[in-house]
């Protein structure tokens, strides 16, 4: 009954930030709002920056329809992650003059952040898998070490905060496949040695 309730109030809060317009610039250049999806009750949300115009931007959900969404849920299925939620810092996707993605700014990241605080309080995830230098630097803060090689968990407020590459740098050659599987495996074990937030 607890999760059913959980779920109604995931779409109610998802809807209302379907007409969000606080971002004047990403109001003129996104197709859509694109909020978290996945599991309720996910072990383990994953965070990346924004939606991409290949990807969430066209399809509607995070990660999905480009290269970094299907490297990040090849990499899930492949370490046997059974229940994650996807979202990202900003819900729109930004776009430089040339309608090429961008970065969000600071003040777009800022305003979205009510969105992302939300979504993660009714997920109450045991990890929150950070994918990439930004959002673990607006997440853990910027004092806070990047190295998704030792993977160390960080308590960050209510959320335990845990280092990833994002699937675009491992596209680009940057990082292996190999070791991006390893990290992925790891990443399982780590959630599965936590102790459950409280639902
Ligand atoms: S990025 Fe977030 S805060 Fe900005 S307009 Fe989109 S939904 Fe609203």
């Amino acid at each position: 009954m607890a999760t059913l309730s959980a779920e109604r109030r995931l779409i109610t809060l998802q809807r209302s930030m379907l007409t969000c317009e606080r971002c004047a610039a990403l109001v003129r250049c996104r197709s859509r709002v694109v909020p978290g999806a996945g599991a309720i009750d996910a072990a383990v949300a994953f965070v990346g920056i924004a939606p991409g115009r290949f990807g969430g931007d066209r399809t509607g959900v995070p990660f999905s329809g480009d290269r970094s969404g299907n490297l990040l849920r090849d990499m899930i299925a492949a370490a046997g992650l059974r229940s994650v939620f996807i979202t990202n810092l900003v819900r729109c996707n930004p776009r430089d003059a040339q309608g090429r993605n961008r970065d969000p700014t600071t003040a777009e990241i800022t305003n979205c952040r009510g969105h992302l605080e939300a979504e993660l309080a009714l997920i109450r995830p045991k990890l929150v898998a950070c994918l990439g230098r930004i959002v673990w630097s607006c997440l853990a803060g910027s004092r806070a070490e990047f190295d998704p090689t030792a993977a160390q968990v960080v308590q960050a407020g209510r959320w335990r905060l845990y280092p990833m590459y994002h699937p675009a740098y491992v596209n680009r050659g940057a990082y292996s496949l190999k070791k991006y599987a390893r990290d992925f495996d790891r990443l399982r074990r780590a959630a599965a040695a936590m102790r459950d937030p409280g639902r």
